[in-house]
Protein backbone atom coordinates (compact mmCIF):
# COMPACT_ATOMS: atom_id res chain seq x y z
CA UNK A 1 0.00 0.00 0.00
CA UNK A 2 1.04 3.13 -0.67
CA UNK A 3 -1.40 5.26 1.28
CA UNK A 4 -1.30 8.93 0.38
CA UNK A 5 -1.92 8.50 -3.11
CA UNK A 6 -4.08 5.37 -2.94
CA UNK A 7 -6.56 7.40 -1.52
CA UNK A 8 -6.67 10.75 -2.48
CA UNK A 9 -9.96 11.92 -0.97
CA UNK A 10 -7.97 11.08 2.80
CA UNK A 11 -5.12 13.82 1.94
CA UNK A 12 -6.69 17.01 3.00
CA UNK A 13 -8.21 15.80 5.89
CA UNK A 14 -4.95 14.13 6.97
CA UNK A 15 -2.71 16.99 6.82
CA UNK A 16 -5.50 18.84 8.92
CA UNK A 17 -5.44 15.70 11.53
CA UNK A 18 -1.41 16.18 11.23
CA UNK A 19 -2.16 20.07 12.19
CA UNK A 20 -4.49 19.91 14.73
CA UNK A 21 -3.08 17.02 16.52
CA UNK A 22 -3.22 17.81 20.64
CA UNK A 23 -3.45 14.55 22.52
CA UNK A 24 -1.59 10.82 22.14
CA UNK A 25 -5.07 9.23 20.91
CA UNK A 26 -7.19 9.90 18.06
CA UNK A 27 -10.47 8.53 16.96
CA UNK A 28 -11.16 8.13 13.46
CA UNK A 29 -14.58 7.67 12.79
CA UNK A 30 -17.01 8.38 9.69
CA UNK A 31 -19.47 6.17 7.79
CA UNK A 32 -18.20 2.93 6.32
CA UNK A 33 -15.84 2.42 3.87
CA UNK A 34 -14.34 5.60 3.61
CA UNK A 35 -10.72 4.38 4.44
CA UNK A 36 -10.56 4.39 8.10
CA UNK A 37 -8.44 1.73 8.51
CA UNK A 38 -6.28 3.03 5.80
CA UNK A 39 -6.33 6.59 7.38
CA UNK A 40 -5.37 5.49 10.78
CA UNK A 41 -2.09 3.65 8.98
CA UNK A 42 -0.78 6.79 7.10
CA UNK A 43 -1.42 8.76 10.52
CA UNK A 44 1.02 6.20 11.75
CA UNK A 45 3.45 6.65 8.96
CA UNK A 46 3.95 10.15 9.60
CA UNK A 47 4.21 10.44 13.39
CA UNK A 48 6.81 7.41 13.15
CA UNK A 49 8.33 8.88 9.99
CA UNK A 50 12.60 9.51 10.55
CA UNK A 51 12.66 12.17 8.12
CA UNK A 52 13.30 15.54 9.98
CA UNK A 53 9.53 18.13 10.22
CA UNK A 54 11.01 21.21 8.09
CA UNK A 55 11.93 19.04 5.59
CA UNK A 56 8.30 17.11 5.33
CA UNK A 57 5.38 19.32 4.29
CA UNK A 58 2.55 19.63 6.75
CA UNK A 59 3.84 16.62 8.83
CA UNK A 60 3.27 13.90 6.01
CA UNK A 61 5.21 11.17 6.06
CA UNK A 62 8.23 11.20 3.52
CA UNK A 63 7.89 7.68 2.22
CA UNK A 64 11.48 7.45 1.42
CA UNK A 65 13.13 6.63 4.82
CA UNK A 66 13.50 3.41 6.75
CA UNK A 67 10.65 4.18 8.61
CA UNK A 68 8.52 4.64 5.87
CA UNK A 69 9.19 1.89 4.62
CA UNK A 70 9.14 -0.64 7.72
CA UNK A 71 5.37 0.90 7.66
CA UNK A 72 4.84 0.20 4.60
CA UNK A 73 6.20 -3.71 4.42
CA UNK A 74 4.34 -3.97 7.81
CA UNK A 75 6.80 -4.67 9.71
CA UNK A 76 7.52 -1.26 11.60
CA UNK A 77 8.68 -2.27 15.09
CA UNK A 78 6.79 0.17 17.16
CA UNK A 79 3.23 0.02 14.85
CA UNK A 80 1.26 -2.49 16.67
CA UNK A 81 -2.07 -3.34 14.60
CA UNK A 82 -5.38 -4.84 16.58
CA UNK A 83 -7.62 -5.96 14.29
CA UNK A 84 -10.08 -8.85 14.77
CA UNK A 85 -8.14 -11.94 12.91
CA UNK A 86 -11.50 -12.58 9.88
CA UNK A 87 -10.09 -8.81 8.53
CA UNK A 88 -6.71 -9.69 8.57
CA UNK A 89 -6.72 -11.31 5.46
CA UNK A 90 -9.01 -8.58 4.02
CA UNK A 91 -6.56 -6.03 4.93
CA UNK A 92 -3.50 -7.71 4.36
CA UNK A 93 -2.42 -7.59 7.38
CA UNK A 94 -1.42 -10.31 9.48
CA UNK A 95 -1.47 -9.74 13.42
CA UNK A 96 1.98 -11.38 15.18
CA UNK A 97 -0.10 -11.28 18.41
CA UNK A 98 -0.25 -14.71 20.40
CA UNK A 99 -3.12 -16.91 18.83
CA UNK A 100 -6.22 -17.60 21.08
CA UNK A 101 -6.28 -20.98 23.01
CA UNK A 102 -8.34 -23.52 21.26
CA UNK A 103 -9.44 -27.27 21.77
CA UNK A 104 -6.74 -29.78 20.40
CA UNK A 105 -7.35 -30.36 17.07
CA UNK A 106 -10.77 -28.26 16.84
CA UNK A 107 -10.65 -25.90 13.68
CA UNK A 108 -11.73 -22.76 14.97
CA UNK A 109 -13.19 -19.78 13.59
CA UNK A 110 -11.52 -16.41 13.45
CA UNK A 111 -12.51 -14.31 15.56
CA UNK A 112 -14.63 -11.70 14.76
CA UNK A 113 -13.59 -9.17 17.92
CA UNK A 114 -10.17 -7.96 18.88
CA UNK A 115 -9.59 -9.86 22.07
CA UNK A 116 -8.38 -8.91 25.27
CA UNK A 117 -5.50 -11.02 24.86
CA UNK A 118 -3.92 -9.07 21.97
CA UNK A 119 -4.87 -5.51 23.39
CA UNK A 120 -2.49 -6.74 26.40
CA UNK A 121 0.18 -8.00 24.22
CA UNK A 122 0.51 -4.59 21.91
CA UNK A 123 0.11 -2.38 25.54
CA UNK A 124 3.19 -4.39 27.19
CA UNK A 125 5.19 -4.43 24.31
CA UNK A 126 4.95 -0.69 23.94
CA UNK A 127 5.60 -0.43 27.87
CA UNK A 128 9.11 -2.88 27.99
CA UNK A 129 10.46 -2.40 24.84
CA UNK A 130 13.01 0.46 23.20
CA UNK A 131 11.70 1.31 19.95
CA UNK A 132 13.46 2.82 17.33
CA UNK A 133 11.75 5.86 17.06
CA UNK A 134 10.25 8.67 19.13
CA UNK A 135 6.70 7.43 18.97
CA UNK A 136 5.12 4.06 19.81
CA UNK A 137 1.97 3.64 17.67
CA UNK A 138 -1.29 1.12 18.51
CA UNK A 139 -3.96 1.05 15.91
CA UNK A 140 -7.36 -0.80 16.68
CA UNK A 141 -9.46 -1.07 14.05
CA UNK A 142 -12.62 -1.59 14.06
CA UNK A 143 -12.53 -0.32 17.57
CA UNK A 144 -16.08 -1.33 18.09
CA UNK A 145 -14.83 -4.87 17.96
CA UNK A 146 -13.21 -4.40 21.23
CA UNK A 147 -15.64 -5.86 24.31
CA UNK A 148 -15.67 -4.39 27.23
CA UNK A 149 -13.02 -6.43 29.05
CA UNK A 150 -10.60 -5.54 25.99
CA UNK A 151 -11.61 -2.14 26.05
CA UNK A 152 -10.88 -1.37 29.66
CA UNK A 153 -7.79 -3.17 29.23
CA UNK A 154 -7.04 -0.29 26.61
CA UNK A 155 -8.74 2.49 29.05
CA UNK A 156 -5.65 2.19 31.77
CA UNK A 157 -3.08 2.70 29.10
CA UNK A 158 -5.40 5.42 27.15
CA UNK A 159 -5.59 7.48 30.68
CA UNK A 160 -1.51 7.43 31.64
CA UNK A 161 -0.11 6.82 28.56
CA UNK A 162 3.49 6.20 28.77
CA UNK A 163 5.73 9.33 27.14
CA UNK A 164 5.32 8.89 23.41
CA UNK A 165 3.04 6.31 22.85
CA UNK A 166 0.27 7.48 20.67
CA UNK A 167 -3.08 5.19 19.74
CA UNK A 168 -5.31 5.73 16.83
CA UNK A 169 -8.68 4.06 17.28
CA UNK A 170 -10.38 3.89 13.66
CA UNK A 171 -14.50 2.79 13.56
CA UNK A 172 -17.71 2.84 11.69
CA UNK A 173 -19.55 2.89 14.35
CA UNK A 174 -18.19 5.23 16.96
CA UNK A 175 -21.59 5.23 19.12
CA UNK A 176 -20.88 1.29 19.90
CA UNK A 177 -17.71 2.40 21.71
CA UNK A 178 -17.12 2.91 25.37
CA UNK A 179 -17.85 6.13 26.06
CA UNK A 180 -15.17 6.16 28.58
CA UNK A 181 -13.22 5.37 25.83
CA UNK A 182 -14.51 8.54 23.04
CA UNK A 183 -13.99 10.67 25.94
CA UNK A 184 -10.42 10.27 26.13
CA UNK A 185 -9.69 11.06 22.61
CA UNK A 186 -9.72 13.48 19.72
CA UNK A 187 -12.21 13.28 17.21
CA UNK A 188 -11.50 13.41 13.51
CA UNK A 189 -14.24 12.90 11.65
CA UNK A 190 -13.90 11.80 8.08
CA UNK A 191 -16.63 11.84 5.12
CA UNK A 192 -17.03 10.20 2.03
CA UNK A 193 -15.48 12.07 -1.12
CA UNK A 194 -17.71 13.71 -3.62
CA UNK A 195 -18.84 11.76 -6.35
CA UNK A 196 -16.49 12.39 -9.23
CA UNK A 197 -13.49 12.02 -6.97
CA UNK A 198 -15.03 8.56 -6.28
CA UNK A 199 -15.98 7.78 -10.10
CA UNK A 200 -12.33 8.99 -10.91
CA UNK A 201 -10.77 6.53 -8.84
CA UNK A 202 -12.99 3.73 -9.08
CA UNK A 203 -12.08 4.35 -12.80
CA UNK A 204 -8.24 4.15 -12.12
CA UNK A 205 -9.22 1.02 -10.30
CA UNK A 206 -10.75 -0.77 -13.50
CA UNK A 207 -14.25 -0.74 -11.84
CA UNK A 208 -16.56 -0.58 -14.86
CA UNK A 209 -19.25 1.99 -14.61
CA UNK A 210 -18.23 3.02 -11.62
CA UNK A 211 -21.25 4.75 -11.25
CA UNK A 212 -24.07 1.91 -10.76
CA UNK A 213 -21.46 0.60 -8.21
CA UNK A 214 -21.07 4.04 -6.46
CA UNK A 215 -24.64 4.25 -6.17
CA UNK A 216 -25.22 0.32 -5.37
CA UNK A 217 -22.47 1.03 -2.12
CA UNK A 218 -24.04 4.64 -0.85
CA UNK A 219 -21.31 6.56 -2.30
CA UNK A 220 -18.32 4.74 -0.66
CA UNK A 221 -15.57 4.15 -3.18
CA UNK A 222 -13.88 1.32 -0.89
CA UNK A 223 -17.02 -0.56 -0.94
CA UNK A 224 -18.03 -0.55 -3.98
CA UNK A 225 -14.40 -1.68 -4.95
CA UNK A 226 -14.58 -4.75 -2.71
CA UNK A 227 -18.26 -5.62 -4.08
CA UNK A 228 -16.57 -5.70 -7.44
CA UNK A 229 -12.98 -7.75 -6.36
CA UNK A 230 -15.67 -9.99 -4.82
CA UNK A 231 -17.57 -10.56 -8.51
CA UNK A 232 -20.27 -8.06 -8.15
CA UNK A 233 -20.08 -6.26 -10.70
CA UNK A 234 -22.70 -3.60 -12.29
CA UNK A 235 -24.50 -5.64 -14.24
CA UNK A 236 -25.24 -8.98 -11.59
CA UNK A 237 -26.31 -5.43 -9.54
CA UNK A 238 -28.53 -3.92 -11.85
CA UNK A 239 -30.08 -7.17 -12.46
CA UNK A 240 -31.02 -7.45 -8.84
CA UNK A 241 -34.53 -5.89 -8.21
CA UNK A 242 -35.52 -7.57 -11.46
CA UNK A 243 -34.62 -10.84 -10.09
CA UNK A 244 -36.24 -10.18 -7.18
CA UNK A 245 -39.49 -9.40 -8.93
CA UNK A 246 -39.12 -12.50 -10.75
CA UNK A 247 -38.73 -14.39 -7.43
CA UNK A 248 -35.62 -15.59 -8.68
CA UNK A 249 -33.10 -16.40 -5.99
CA UNK A 250 -30.54 -17.68 -8.52
CA UNK A 251 -29.43 -13.81 -9.04
CA UNK A 252 -27.74 -13.86 -5.59
CA UNK A 253 -26.81 -17.84 -5.99
CA UNK A 254 -23.00 -17.98 -4.08
CA UNK A 255 -23.04 -14.84 -2.14
CA UNK A 256 -21.91 -14.90 1.21
CA UNK A 257 -25.65 -14.92 3.49
CA UNK A 258 -24.69 -11.54 5.09
CA UNK A 259 -23.90 -9.94 1.47
CA UNK A 260 -26.96 -11.30 0.20
CA UNK A 261 -29.26 -9.83 2.59
CA UNK A 262 -27.49 -6.62 2.67
CA UNK A 263 -28.30 -6.43 -0.88
CA UNK A 264 -31.72 -7.33 -0.70
CA UNK A 265 -32.05 -4.27 1.77
CA UNK A 266 -30.74 -2.51 -0.32
CA UNK A 267 -33.36 -3.40 -3.16
CA UNK A 268 -36.09 -3.13 0.00
CA UNK A 269 -35.16 0.65 1.25
CA UNK A 270 -35.40 1.85 -2.70
CA UNK A 271 -38.45 0.01 -3.50
CA UNK A 272 -39.72 1.62 -0.59
CA UNK A 273 -38.70 4.77 -1.59
CA UNK A 274 -40.78 4.69 -4.53
CA UNK A 275 -43.36 3.35 -2.96
CA UNK A 276 -43.67 6.45 -0.84
CA UNK A 277 -42.69 9.03 -3.89
CA UNK A 278 -39.43 9.21 -3.32
CA UNK A 279 -36.16 8.17 -5.63
CA UNK A 280 -34.06 5.13 -5.26
CA UNK A 281 -30.77 4.99 -3.85
CA UNK A 282 -29.12 2.25 -4.66
CA UNK A 283 -30.35 1.28 -7.46
CA UNK A 284 -29.93 4.14 -10.21
CA UNK A 285 -32.84 4.60 -12.97
CA UNK A 286 -35.24 2.10 -11.18
CA UNK A 287 -39.09 2.66 -11.25
CA UNK A 288 -41.44 1.73 -8.82
CA UNK A 289 -42.84 -1.69 -8.73
CA UNK A 290 -47.19 -1.11 -10.29
CA UNK A 291 -48.12 -4.10 -8.07
CA UNK A 292 -45.68 -2.77 -5.11
CA UNK A 293 -47.37 -2.84 -1.22
CA UNK A 294 -46.38 -0.81 1.06
CA UNK A 295 -47.55 -2.88 3.50
CA UNK A 296 -45.77 -6.11 2.79
CA UNK A 297 -42.52 -4.10 1.37
CA UNK A 298 -42.53 -3.14 5.12
CA UNK A 299 -43.15 -6.46 6.26
CA UNK A 300 -40.08 -7.53 4.56
CA UNK A 301 -37.75 -4.42 5.25
CA UNK A 302 -38.61 -6.02 9.24
CA UNK A 303 -37.72 -9.25 8.00
CA UNK A 304 -34.29 -8.34 6.41
CA UNK A 305 -33.26 -6.49 9.42
CA UNK A 306 -34.43 -9.33 11.29
CA UNK A 307 -31.92 -11.98 9.55
CA UNK A 308 -29.46 -9.17 9.25
CA UNK A 309 -28.76 -8.77 12.68
CA UNK A 310 -28.19 -12.82 12.94
CA UNK A 311 -26.53 -13.61 9.59
CA UNK A 312 -24.04 -14.72 11.54
CA UNK A 313 -25.45 -17.92 12.23
CA UNK A 314 -25.52 -21.33 10.53
CA UNK A 315 -27.89 -20.75 8.62
CA UNK A 316 -29.21 -23.17 5.58
CA UNK A 317 -28.29 -20.33 3.03
CA UNK A 318 -29.68 -21.86 0.11
CA UNK A 319 -33.37 -22.04 1.65
CA UNK A 320 -32.88 -18.08 3.26
CA UNK A 321 -32.06 -16.19 0.64
CA UNK A 322 -34.81 -17.99 -1.64
CA UNK A 323 -37.81 -17.54 0.94
CA UNK A 324 -36.41 -13.50 1.42
CA UNK A 325 -36.40 -13.27 -2.72
CA UNK A 326 -39.75 -14.65 -3.00
CA UNK A 327 -41.38 -12.46 0.41
CA UNK A 328 -39.61 -9.93 -1.85
CA UNK A 329 -40.91 -11.54 -4.76
CA UNK A 330 -44.99 -11.06 -3.17
CA UNK A 331 -44.30 -7.40 -1.81
CA UNK A 332 -42.90 -6.07 -5.31
CA UNK A 333 -46.20 -7.73 -6.61
CA UNK A 334 -44.06 -9.82 -8.79
CA UNK A 335 -43.42 -9.88 -12.32
CA UNK A 336 -46.82 -8.77 -14.43
CA UNK A 337 -45.66 -10.70 -17.35
CA UNK A 338 -45.76 -14.14 -14.92
CA UNK A 339 -49.17 -12.75 -13.40
CA UNK A 340 -51.38 -15.63 -13.78
CA UNK A 341 -48.45 -18.37 -14.11
CA UNK A 342 -48.49 -18.91 -10.50
ZN1 LIG B 1 9.72 8.78 6.24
Amino acid sequence: MNPASDLPWLAEPLANALRQQRGHALLVYGPTGVGQFEFAVMLARAWLCETANDQRAAGLACGQCASCHLVDARGHPDLRVLLPEALEEALGWASDEPPEESGEGKRRQPSKEIRVGQVRAALQFSELTRGRSRHKVVIAYPAERMNAIAANALLKTLEEPPPGQRFVLATEAADRLLPTVRSRCQAVRLELPVRDVALHWLAGQKVAQPEVLLAAAGGSPLLARDWELAGVDSATWAALPGGVRRGDASVLSGWPVPRAVDALQRVCHDALSLAAGGQPRFFAGLRPAPGAQLSELLAWSRELSRVARHAEHPWNAGLLIEALVTQGRDALGGDPGQRGRR
